[in-house]
């Protein structure tokens, strides 16, 4: 517990019949005493997006309206670095953010946008192109303190667990490099800095072939 919170138990002093109050009540029924301010944001649901030369509203718990995160997101995306879709690498997964969806290749991605061009058109289409990883083996360190392993495991490196744990660890950690190296599981994520797919080429890609 928070050193500054208080123990209140609701049984006596949670709260306090008042008379002769005086101060800013939100609509909710919340008492701010002078703080109009915080009585009105608590009142409110949504407040003027704070974005220069932007007149809308947001809902008061975000930053900004609607309209201004979508930009923001967009120009996220332009920022990031793009690659058309010959150069997508072979057997990467696509991650189309719009959608919230996976595809297994670019051919997939197409069939999909094959409705969804007619009813949305392209203009928040943002495909990222995800990055083979691996899973990570587990240190006996990472019991007890937050470390980087670098994979090669060795029982034993100077902590001390119980002994079924440490069998089942070089067991479990035995089965993750297994499965790291025989190729058959491959799973894809989107990094922080993971390339976008360049929309045109995607586009041109996607009518070409929903031509056919
Ligand atoms: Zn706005």
């Amino acid at each position: 517990m928070d050193p500054e919170e208080k123990f209140v138990l609701d049984e006596n002093d949670g709260a306090q019949y008042m008379t002769n109050l005086k101060g800013w009540v939100s609509r909710t029924g919340r008492y701010f005493g002078d703080h109009e301010e915080r009585a009105r944001y608590d009142g409110a649901t949504h407040r003027r997006c704070p974005n220069e030369g932007c007149d809308r509203l947001a809902l008061k718990h975000w930053l900004m309206c609607e309209k201004c995160r979508e930009e923001k997101k967009q120009e996220r995306f332009l920022a990031l670095p793009a690659l058309t879709v010959d150069q997508i690498p072979d057997g990467a997964m696509l991650y189309a953010e719009n959608v919230d969806l996976w595809f297994a290749s670019i051919d997939d991605l197409a069939e999909h946008l094959r409705d969804y061009e007619d009813t949305h058109g392209w203009h928040d289409v943002r495909v990222r192109i995800g990055e083979p990883v691996q899973a990570k083996t587990i240190s006996p360190e990472d019991f007890l303190i937050s470390a980087e392993f670098d994979g090669a495991f060795e029982p034993g490196e100077g902590v001390d667990l119980p002994q079924p744990v440490m069998d089942a660890l070089i067991t479990l950690n035995n089965a993750i490099v297994n499965a790291n190296q025989n190729g058959d599981w491959k799973c894809y994520e989107i990094l922080n800095n993971s390339p976008r797919l360049d929309v045109d080429s995607l586009r041109q890609f996607a009518q070409n072939r929903n031509k056919k």
